[in-house]
């Protein structure tokens, strides 16, 4: 039966629906039921053409949940837990590292990889349904698979998506101490999931800037003690803000989820003499900013990192947090609304907007 997708065939044009043939099950391929996909600030930047060697047109959809349907010579999921047909899976979206070049074996790099391959960004939607805006998802052999623990449902994974795991990510990065003051900026998937995973890690004070309203409550809920909002505060009386917060210091780390250049130079001045500084929200190329490198960096004594992405350990290690958190780390709460793969332009347009804080795909609904 051929699969529904919905496909972005070029940079700004609309979405379409395709078919696509069923994949041949390949020894090692599993193929999947799509449960739930997401929409995130990625796929907007796909539909601006921001993003490198992408091969449109593709079938968006990078973090996704999934039924077992059909597996073809696999007994377990990448770490050993059993899998039936009917199991709910996740999977990480990087795929084909090849674990024999300068940056996966000399570097250890492995997101620099030259050949790896993303399900939703960097395969053709004539390679097959190698993303989750279809109603099937084809997960070739050696794709990291994820058997959900049992306490998991597909909403509590993709109501963070990628951003959960990618602010897991950066709050490790930022190797925050336990008591640390911590500034997140953006109060997006990321932002949230830097807001939550930093309060979890024991941080002292966490702060969160962002917009529009519901976000700030959604950032208080997930563990944020206090929240700015970036349109009732003018960047002055943030910085007053923030210095009332420490002492006058500037807090000790910060962690940059918003995507927009302005933010850095702001989160750079906002953070105390030997703070750190992570940048984790420019996963596309949204522009330049200016910083003073003498007073942000050099006299500043800051640590500036950056965390492109995910590895399959966050990914793995957010999901038993999650399992073990289920009740402060809600994020299904955070899914704003639920779109048939018919409704991929409304989805895609309403998270631009910022109508929505997280968008879902669930092709499967009637
Ligand atoms: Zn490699
Ligand atoms: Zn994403």
């Amino acid at each position: 039966m051929p699969i529904k997708a919905a496909v972005m065939t070029a940079p700004g044009a609309p979405i379409e629906l395709w078919e696509l043939e069923d994949p041949v099950i390949e020894p090692g391929g599993i193929l999947l039921e799509t449960v739930s996909s997401e929409v995130c600030g990625t796929d907007v930047h796909l539909h601006h053409g921001r993003l490198a060697g992408v091969p449109y047109p593709i079938v968006p959809g990078h973090i996704s949940v999934g039924r077992v349907l059909e597996a073809h010579a696999v007994e377990a999921d990448t770490l050993g837990a059993p899998l039936e047909s009917g199991d709910l899976v996740t999977f990480y979206d990087v795929h084909e590292t090849c674990h024999s070049c300068y940056y996966c074996l000399v570097a250890q790099q492995p997101n620099r990889c030259p050949r790896r391959r993303v399900y939703g960004i960097t395969y053709s939607a004539h390679d097959g349904p190698l993303g989750g805006w279809a109603e099937r998802i084809y997960l070739k052999p050696g794709v990291q698979t994820i058997k959900l623990p049992a306490s998991l449902g597909a909403g509590d994974v993709i109501g963070g998506g990628c951003g959960l795991f990618t602010g897991f990510a950066a709050v490790e990065r930022s190797e925050l101490a336990m008591g640390d003051v911590v500034l997140v900026q953006g109060t997006g998937p990321v932002g949230l999931a830097a807001v939550a995973f930093a309060a979890l890690r024991g941080a002292g004070l966490v702060v969160a800037i962002g917009d529009p309203s519901p976000r700030l409550k959604l950032a208080e809920a997930l563990g944020a003690d206090v929240t700015i909002s970036l349109s009732s505060e003018s960047e002055s009386e943030r910085e007053v803000h923030i210095r009332e917060l420490t002492g006058g210091r500037g807090v000790d780390v910060a962690i940059e989820c918003a995507g927009a250049p302005a933010a850095v130079p702001e989160g750079l001045r906002l953070l105390r003499d030997g703070g750190t500084y992570v940048i984790a929200g420019h996963y596309t190329d949204v522009g330049n900013t200016t910083i003073n490198p003498h007073i942000d960096i050099n006299r500043k004594h800051a640590r500036v990192l950056g965390r492109w992405g995910l590895d399959f350990g966050h990914l793995y290690r957010a999901l038993r947090l999650l399992d073990r958190n289920k009740g402060s780390l809600n994020f299904a709460g955070v899914i704003g609304r639920r779109y048939t793969l018919e409704e991929a332009n409304q989805a895609l347009a309403d998270v631009e907007e910022l109508r929505v804080t997280k968008a879902v795909i669930t092709p499967a609904r009637a």
